[in-house]
């Protein structure tokens, strides 16, 4: 029997809820609950920014044992943690291709159904954050950072010259953050050249940080003044 093009996505279903333009050419992929976001986006985002599998080829499986391996979840408790800690996702469209081009098959169900998503605008640049209906604003302002970053090169330029002058002028805020980063939930969380893209991030989106205890004058100093660049920056799409 020949499958019918509405067959093919039924089958694919991971249950995306909707997705949303939130600025030109960032868009945002809502799931119903972190598990299912985290089961569709774990590859994609893994081949964009882990430490251990960026730019290589690994099964769903490869990764679940390192992770369990690596992770402060799978160490201390001997379970798979990732949909607890990673609950929002950022990749430019060009993390797709190789999925695309077959060099990650067999496709799991939810890596099909985000492709199938975006099969028409295959080729172009944009943007994809993914979240669940569990996110909270700050979350998703933050992945918003990691759009802009990639997409808008004023945006990239004006965040990074703040850093680069805190960072000169003597600011240890920074470098702790840095070190935040590349430590989080055991170090299995972010390559060495994507950390300004999230120092960036972890800066507009301050509420995560302040959860966390990181909030000193010195860090809430380089927050104010990125606020207003993210702002300028974050026209919606109406
Ligand atoms: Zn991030």
């Amino acid at each position: 029997m020949e499958k019918s093009k509405g067959m093919i996505e039924t089958e694919n279903r991971q249950g995306i809820e909707k997705i949303d333009e939130v600025a030109d050419g960032i868009y945002h992929v809502i799931y119903p609950d972190d598990r299912k976001l985290g089961l569709a986006m774990i590859r994609f985002a893994e081949f964009y920014e882990s430490p251990h599998f960026q730019g290589r080829n690994f099964t769903f499986q490869d990764y679940a044992r390192w992770y369990l391996a690596n992770s402060q979840g799978g160490q201390k408790k001997g379970k798979f943690t990732y949909y607890d800690d990673w609950p929002g996702f950022n990749l430019p469209s060009r993390t797709l291709e190789p999925f695309y081009n077959g060099e990650f098959d067999p496709l799991r169900r939810g890596e099909l159904e985000l492709l199938d998503s975006f099969r028409h605008k295959r080729g172009e640049k944009f943007y994809i954050i993914a979240s669940s209906q569990e996110a909270t604003p700050d979350l998703i302002r933050h992945e918003i950072a990691h759009g802009l970053f990639d997409m808008r090169e004023g945006y990239q330029r004006e965040v990074l010259r703040v850093l680069k002058e805190e960072r000169r002028s003597g600011n240890p805020a920074p470098d702790r953050l840095r070190n935040y980063l590349l430590n989080m939930a055991g170090g299995v969380g972010y390559a060495a050249d994507k950390l300004l893209d999230e120092e960036q991030a972890y800066l507009v989106a301050y509420d995560d940080i302040l959860a966390d205890g990181l909030d000193t004058p010195d860090m809430r100093k380089i927050h104010d003044r990125l606020m207003p660049i993210f702002d300028r920056f974050f026209i919606t799409k109406e």
